[in-house]
C-alpha cells in the first residue's frame, strides 16, 4: 500500500463524514452519533480498519499531518473494533506530550499539573509502547518520579524520551496495530466471537484538558444501576474540592449528604449529562454510559459505552426499553444472550442471614448451594444416588469429571481461572462453581481441606459454595430463592410468542416439577420412574420384587408398588394440571437396584429373610457383562411384563384422580429402549388392556398417548414402522450418541479431553449434538416417522435439549419440541426465540405450540 492510499483513510469524524462501523470500528460509529446529536465531543479523527492493518504490516503513517490536524493538541487514541466485546489495545492518553508542551502547560496551569500528564504518558509509552517493565516506574507523579521516569526511560532504550509528536504519534499507532495482531489477543476476542480476520479501526481525539479555574475533572455517568437495572443515576466524578479547589477528590454526581456533589457544584452541568445520557438511550436506543470531562467548566463528552450490567440488569433494561417503545420487543428478546439467563435462575445465599467465610476463590458460574463435600467424582456420583446433595471439591477438573460435576449441586476447586474446565462446565450446567481458591489447601488424599486459618473440612462435612461471590462458606447457609421478578418473565412471555417449537421439561419428582412450572415449561417431556424406586421404603419392596420366584410372589411386591407409583403420578398430574406429562416406563436393569457389596447383601438377606448365599447367588445372576445394552428398558417390558403393566395401571388410575378433582389428563406413556417394532406391538397391546381395565373398574373413560422413545440405531432407522404404533418419537440422544459412537456415556470422559484437543470430535458429543452422525439418524428418523404418520409428534429429551445450537438443530428439522432439565428450561425458550427470529424463513410444519 502506497502512503497517499493511507492519508485517504484519515477521516475526521463530522456529522456527514463516511464512518461506518465496518470499516471504522463501533467507537468511531458512536462518536459520530453522538456528533449528530450535538453532544459537546472535541475534535476526533478516525483511522480506518486498512489503514491500521497497513500500520501493523510497517507502512508509516503520516503523522506530521496527522498532529497538525489537531494544532499540537495533545491527543487520545482509543481502539474501535467492529464490535465492543472484541477488547482492544489499551487506550494511550495524552500523545504530544514533550518537554516543551510541558513547559508550555506548566506555564498555564502549573508544575504540578503538567509533571502528572507528562509522567502519565511516559509511564503509560514506555509500558505499552516500548514495553518496559511497569515495575521501573513510580505511580505518584512528583518532579523527581517524572526525572526519574524520563531516565529510566533514556537508559533502558538508550535513547531519549521522544520530543516529537509526530514520532510519538506513529509510534503509538504502531505499537496498538500490532498489539492487535498478537496471539494472545486474537485467542481473546475470538473466545467472543469475532472472526479470525477481525479488523480493528482507531480513534484519535484531542485530549479535553481537566484543568482551570472553573470545575474540571473527569467523569463517567449512567442512567441505571448496574446490577438491578433500575433507574439510578450512577457514576463519579474527579475534579478539584469545589470548596477549596486545592486537593483533588472524587465528587458523588447526585446531592449527598456525606459530601460534595456534582449535582450541587455544577446544577447545570449535571442537568445537561443527564439530559446527554437521556438523548443517548433515546436515539442510540441503549442505556449509555458517558464518559465525560469538565474543562474549566466547560462540559466535553469524549466518549459514551454500552453500560457494563449483570444478566438481571440486562434483561431489565431490555424490556424496560421495548415497553417505553424505544426498541421493539423483538429486538428486547434479542438483546439478551439466552444462557445470560441462567444467572438469574440460581439459588443466592440471603445477605442478611450471618456467613460463616472460610475462604475465598473466583466467582466462575453464579447460584449458590450447600452440600457435603466429596472428593471425586465416583463420590459425587454415589452421593447422587443416595440422593444426597454434595459439592465436587477438587484441585482442578478434567473431562472425566464431567459425570461429577453433573451429580454434584456445586463444584469447588483450588486451582484454575475463570475459563478453567470446571469453570467452562460449570457455567454451562448451571452449577454454582468458585475455581481457583488457593486460600485453601487441598489434600484428596487425605481427604480433607484445611483454611488459612487452620479450620480443617474433611470428606462429608457440610459446606456452601457461593458462585455469585466466590466465597466458600461452612455449614448450611439461608438461601434466596431465584429471582424471577417482573422483566424476566415478561421476557420470556415475549420470547413464547415469537418462538415456534415447543420447551418442556424433563422432571422426575414433584419438585422437579413444580420448578418446570414455575419456569413455564409446556410440559414434562420426560419422567424418568426407575427415580422413584430408590427411596428407602420402595427399595426394599422392589428388591421383593426383584427376588421373586413366581409370578405370584411378583405380583405380592408389585401390588405394594403400585399405590406408590400412583401417588407419584397424582403428585405429578397435579402439579402439571393438565400439561403433557410424558412417562417413561423403567429403564434401567434390575440389577441397578441390587446391593454390591457383602454389607449390603447381608442386610439384603435380613430383609428378605434368605440365606445369604442365595442372596448373593442371585445377585451374581442378574450381574450382566454390559448392563447398558442388556436386559433393561422394553425388553425387561417383554420379559417381566408384570413390572410394566403396574406402572401403566398406576398412570390410568392417577389419570382418573387426578382428572376427578382438576383438569383432564391425557397422559403419554413412553417405551424405552426400543429397537423392533414387535417390541412395542408387545407392550401396546398390554398397556392397552390394562386401560381397558381400568376403565372398566372405574367407570372413567379418559384417554392416553403411547409413543417410543428412539434411543438405539435400529429405532431411528425403522422409525417407519416403528409409528406405526406410536403417537410419539423422542429421540433420547444420551443413549442413541452412545450407542452411534459405541462410546460408553460413562466412561467416555476418560479420554474425551484428548479427543477434544486432537480434534477429533469438535466437542463432546453427549453435550453438544454430534449434527453429523447422531444428528442424521434423528433426520432419518423423523423423515421416517413423519412418512407413516404425518402427525406424529417428535421431540428430543436427551441432554442436547437444553443446549442452544442442539435445540436449532431439532428446529431445523422440524421437531415439535425439546425437553430438557428445569433449570434450562428459560434458556431454552429464549434461544428458541433467537432462532425464529434469525432464521425466520424455516418451516415449522404442522406444529401446534400452546403459547398463544
Ligand atoms: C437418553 O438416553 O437420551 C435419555 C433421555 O434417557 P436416559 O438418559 O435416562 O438414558
Ligand atoms: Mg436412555
Amino acid at each position: 500500500m502506497q502512503k497517499q492510499s493511507i492519508f485517504a483513510e484519515f477521516t475526521e469524524i463530522t456529522p456527514s463524514a463516511p464512518i461506518d462501523a465496518e470499516r471504522h470500528g463501533w467507537r468511531a460509529k458512536c462518536l459520530q452519533r453522538l456528533i449528530r446529536l450535538d453532544l459537546p465531543v472535541p475534535r476526533t479523527v478516525a483511522l480506518s480498519a486498512d489503514t491500521v492493518r497497513a500500520i501493523a504490516a510497517g507502512v508509516t503513517p503520516d503523522t506530521a499531518r496527522l498532529a497538525a490536524a489537531f494544532g499540537g493538541a495533545l491527543v487520545t487514541i482509543r481502539p474501535s473494533p467492529a464490535n465492543p466485546e472484541w477488547g482492544g489495545p489499551t487506550t494511550v492518553l495524552n500523545v504530544g506530550m514533550t518537554g516543551a508542551k510541558h513547559a508550555e502547560i506548566a506555564a498555564v496551569h502549573g508544575r504540578a499539573y503538567a509533571d502528572a500528564l507528562y509522567l502519565g504518558f511516559v509511564q503509560s509509552y514506555a509500558i505499552h509502547v516500548a514495553r518496559l517493565d511497569p515495575d521501573m516506574f513510580t505511580a505518584e507523579p512528583s518532579p523527581e518520579a517524572l526525572a526519574a521516569a524520563l531516565a529510566a526511560y533514556e537508559a533502558e532504550m538508550d535513547e531519549e524520551f521522544p520530543q516529537s509528536p509526530a514520532r510519538q504519534m506513529g509510534e503509538v499507532l504502531r505499537s496498538m496495530a500490532r498489539a492487535w495482531e498478537g496471539t494472545t489477543a486474537r485467542l481473546l476476542r475470538e473466545a467472543k466471537g469475532a472472526p479470525s480476520d477481525a479488523a480493528l479501526g482507531l480513534v484519535m481525539q484531542e485530549m479535553a484538558q481537566a484543568v482551570g479555574p472553573g470545575l474540571s475533572g473527569t467523569g463517567t455517568i449512567q442512567l441505571i444501576e448496574p446490577v438491578t437495572g433500575a433507574p439510578q443515576v450512577t457514576g463519579r466524578f474527579r475534579g478539584l474540592n469545589p470548596a477549596n479547589r486545592k486537593a483533588e477528590e472524587t465528587l458523588y454526581l447526585v446531592r449527598d449528604r456525606r459530601g460534595h456533589s456534582l449535582e450541587d457544584a455544577a446544577p447545570e452541568v449535571f442537568a445537561a449529562l443527564q439530559a446527554h445520557c437521556r438523548t443517548c438511550r433515546e436515539r442510540l436506543r441503549e442505556e449509555m454510559l458517558i464518559e465525560f470531562a469538565l474543562e474549566n467548566g466547560v462540559l466535553k463528552v469524549i466518549d459514551a459505552v454500552k453500560v457494563q450490567r449483570s444478566s438481571r440488569a440486562s434483561v431489565r433494561v431490555a424490556v424496560t426499553l421495548a415497553t417505553e417503545r424505544i426498541i421493539s420487543r423483538d429486538d428486547a428478546i434479542l438483546r439478551v444472550e439466552p444462557r445470560a439467563l441462567s444467572e438469574l435462575l440460581h439459588h443466592q445465599v440471603d445477605p442478611r442471614a450471618p456467613r460463616d467465610r472460610v475462604a475465598r476463590g473466583i466467582a466462575a458460574s453464579p447460584g449458590a448451594a450447600s452440600g457435603r463435600i466429596v472428593f471425586s467424582s465416583a463420590d459425587a456420583q454415589a452421593a447422587a444416588a443416595r440422593d444426597e446433595r454434595c459439592i465436587l471439591v477438587r484441585r482442578e477438573t478434567a473431562p472425566e469429571d464431567i459425570r461429577g460435576m453433573h451429580a454434584a449441586v456445586a463444584v469447588l476447586t483450588e486451582r484454575g481461572g475463570i475459563t478453567s474446565h470446571a469453570a467452562v462446565i460449570a457455567r454451562g450446567l448451571g452449577l454454582p462453581c468458585i475455581v481457583g481458591a488457593s486460600e485453601l489447601s487441598l489434600n484428596p488424599r487425605d481427604r480433607v481441606i484445611v483454611t488459612r486459618s487452620g479450620r480443617t473440612f474433611r470428606e462429608g462435612d457440610v459446606i456452601t459454595v457461593d458462585g455469585t461471590n466466590g466465597e466458600v462458606l461452612a455449614g448450611s447457609a439461608e438461601m434466596l430463592e431465584p429471582a424471577l421478578d417482573e422483566w424476566f418473565t415478561t421476557l420470556l412471555h415475549w420470547a413464547d410468542n415469537v418462538r415456534d417449537i415447543g420447551v418442556r421439561a424433563n422432571a422426575d419428582t414433584p419438585d422437579d416439577a413444580r420448578t418446570a412450572r414455575m419456569f413455564e415449561a409446556e410440559g414434562i417431556g420426560l419422567c424418568r420412574t426407575e427415580h422413584m424406586f430408590f427411596d428407602e421404603d420402595r427399595l426394599t419392596v422392589m428388591r421383593e420384587m426383584i427376588f421373586a420366584d413366581t409370578a405370584k410372589d411378583r405380583k405380592v411386591a408389585l401390588d405394594r408398588l403400585l399405590p406408590m407409583q400412583r401417588a407419584d403420578f397424582i403428585a405429578l398430574f397435579d402439579i402439571m394440571a393438565g400439561l403433557p406429562v410424558c412417562i417413561r416406563l423403567f429403564d434401567p436393569p434390575l440389577h441397578e437396584f441390587l446391593p454390591h457389596d457383602r454389607e449390603g447383601m447381608r442386610e439384603l438377606a435380613e430383609a428378605l429373610d434368605r440365606p445369604l448365599s442365595e442372596v448373593t447367588r442371585r445377585v451374581e445372576a442378574l450381574s450382566e457383562f454390559n448392563p447398558m445394552l442388556g436386559l433393561r428398558g422394553v425388553r425387561l417390558g417383554v420379559t417381566v411384563p408384570e413390572i410394566y403393566e403396574m406402572q401403566a395401571r398406576a398412570i390410568f388410575e392417577a389419570t382418573v384422580e387426578a382428572s376427578r378433582r382438576g383438569a383432564a389428563v391425557v397422559p403419554e406413556v413412553m417405551i424405552p429402549l426400543v429397537s423392533a417394532k414387535r417390541e412395542v406391538e408387545l407392550v401396546k397391546t398390554r398397556i392397552d388392556a390394562v386401560a381397558a381395565a381400568v376403565r372398566t373398574a372405574t367407570g372413567a373413560d379418559f384417554t392416553y398417548r403411547m409413543g417410543v422413545m428412539v434411543e438405539t440405531p435400529r429405532a431411528a432407522l425403522r422409525a417407519g414402522e416403528i409409528a406405526q404404533h406410536a403417537a410419539f418419537l423422542s429421540f433420547g440422544t444420551n443413549d442413541l450418541t452412545q450407542m452411534t459412537y459405541g462410546l460408553s456415556r460413562d466412561d467416555a470422559g476418560r479420554f474425551m479431553g484428548d479427543y477434544v484437543n486432537q480434534g477429533v470430535f469438535p466437542e463432546d458429543p453427549f453435550h453438544v449434538l454430534d449434527e453429523d452422525g447422531v444428528g442424521e439418524l434423528l433426520l432419518i428418523g423423523s423423515a421416517r416417522g413423519r412418512q407413516t404418520r404425518h402427525d406424529v409428534t417428535l421431540s428430543i429429551c436427551g441432554e442436547h435439549g437444553g443446549n442452544p445450537a442442539s435445540i436449532a438443530f431439532c428446529r431445523r428439522s422440524g421437531f415439535d419440541y425439546v425437553s430438557c432439565s428445569p433449570f434450562r428450561v428459560p434458556v431454552a425458550r429464549l434461544a428458541a426465540a433467537h432462532f425464529a427470529l434469525k432464521d425466520p424463513d424455516i418451516a415449522q410444519g404442522n406444529k401446534v405450540i400452546s403459547n398463544d
